[in-house]
């Protein structure tokens, strides 16, 4: 009754009371976003540096002695990856104790960086974020703590280059090859000294062990990055998988929409184009990385039908930031990437230095549901142990849970009672039954 009696006055309102009501809350509203309004003047993105990253650009054109056309080629990215210390510091001021250091974790740990990612770095800047996911670092070289198969993969692979963890879906390992190693990398183990794809055999094995299982119905490529390898092989991939019934469909995880963009040119979408239903989950960390070259991939991809995700990693100095994290994924929807996952980092050895607390990880949750487009609200997930499958976190919203009511909080704290389940007719309790009834328990 209480609903209808509010709902009636509602309607013998005045309009221009209503209009007022609505004006207030509307500077309420404005007054939520101040804060990052102000702090995102302050976020670099790959739009707002585009000339900087241009000049960066011809620097490095210059030294390899290349053309324009050899830059947009994603073979001759490949094929110079800088991975040696004295040609980095040409195109990267380095001082000697920066460069010593990075000779000293090579010898232990695989780096490249595609010329692409390089002209993104800022060399005068010794927190720039793609610096720190490309270039290594001592810390990498001081972690006692990690594990270098934190999930396991090593037993839960029933079959060659197969990882499966759930019921209806597996990964297949293609290849360890990468257009740039990413220092936070969870396979380290499998990158090695040497780009490894996978062999025929291999991957033959892999397709029969999918072709024997029909409840697996969702087969994820991945690596390394399956992005690297010739469109033919991929084509042969997934034909394969085409000609299994019960695969609905393919998803490729591939990191270089960021890394190498030029990867993605009009053959490789005439040829995934083929193989509807297909989806890219790819990897964005920062919005320094979100430029228009990469535009340019994930909008030809969109335009061949492809649905693009995002997974990024939760890094300490990187994106443990609330606003740096709603810029990126901001940022994301602007190139067609709709953001999938936030992970949680794994304790995997040698990336010890970037593990942030569950606690950061909440806060930007906290940060991003109601403050902006739920399509920028990616899902918060860590990895438990041993390869037991993803586990979402949350911000607590539901404060209580009883048989008749619920206590819930909204986005911005505000607190509400109202009834579980709708109308039963022969309910004894009147309160009980009210739907729509919410008392605001705090402001
Ligand atoms: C992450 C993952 C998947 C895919 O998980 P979704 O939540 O469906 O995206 C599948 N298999 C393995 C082994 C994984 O690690």
């Amino acid at each position: 009754m209480e609903s209808l009696i509010n709902k009636k006055n509602l309607t013998t309102h005045p309009d221009n009371d209503k209009r007022q009501v609505a004006l207030g809350r509307a500077q309420e509203l404005k007054h939520r976003i101040e804060g990052y309004l102000e702090a995102v003047e302050h976020i670099p993105t790959g739009f707002k540096l585009e000339e900087q990253n241009q000049a960066r650009k011809s620097k490095i054109l210059d030294y390899f002695g290349a053309t324009e056309s050899d830059w947009n080629d994603w073979r001759w990215q490949m094929r110079n990856r800088i991975s040696d210390v004295r040609k980095l510091s040409q195109l990267l001021p380095l001082s000697d104790e920066e460069a010593g250091q990075i000779e000293f974790v090579s010898k232990k740990f695989r780096w490249a960086v595609s010329p692409y990612y390089l002209s993104l770095m800022q060399a005068d800047n010794p927190g720039c974020p793609v610096k720190m996911q490309g270039i290594p670092s001592i810390l990498e070289m001081r972690d006692s703590w990690g594990k270098e198969d934190p999930m396991a993969e090593e037993y839960t692979s029933p079959a060659p280059r197969i990882t499966r963890r759930y019921a209806d879906r597996l990964i297949i390992n293609v290849t360890n090859q990468c257009a740039m190693f990413c220092r936070h990398c969870q396979r380290r183990r499998n990158i090695g000294e040497v780009d490894s794809p996978a062999s025929v055999e291999d991957i033959k094995a892999s397709i029969d062990y999918i072709r024997a299982n029909p409840e697996v119905r969702d087969v994820l490529i991945t690596g390394g990055d399956p992005l690297t390898l010739s469109d033919g092989w991929l084509d042969w991939i997934l034909t394969e998988l085409d000609n299994i019934e019960h695969v609905e469909i393919k998803r490729i995880g591939t990191r270089v929409p960021v890394t190498m963009p030029q990867r993605i040119t009009p053959e490789l979408c005439d040829m995934l184009e083929k193989h509807h239903p297909i989806y890219v989950n790819t990897h964005f960390n920062h919005p320094m990385e979100v430029t228009r070259e990469a535009l340019k991939a994930t909008r030809m991809l969109a335009k061949a039908g492809i649905p693009l995700g995002n997974q990024a990693v939760l890094l300490k100095g990187i994106n443990n930031d609330p606003h740096i994290m709603k810029k990126l994924n901001q940022e994301l929807l602007k190139i067609h990437v709709r953001p999938y996952y936030i992970f949680h980092a794994k304790p995997v050895k040698g990336t010890n230095h970037f593990v942030t607390t569950i606690q950061e990880g909440l806060e930007i949750m906290e940060n991003l549901r109601g403050y902006t487009s739920g399509l920028a609200v990616p899902w918060y997930i860590i990895n438990a142990p041993g390869g037991a499958g993803k586990t979402p976190l949350l911000p607590q919203y539901l404060l209580s849970l009883e048989k008749d009511n619920v206590l819930i909080r909204t986005w911005e704290g505000k607190v509400f009672r109202f009834a579980n389940g709708g109308n039963t007719a022969n309910s004894n309790d009147p309160q009980a039954s009210m739907p729509g009834r919410h008392d605001c328990e705090q402001g």
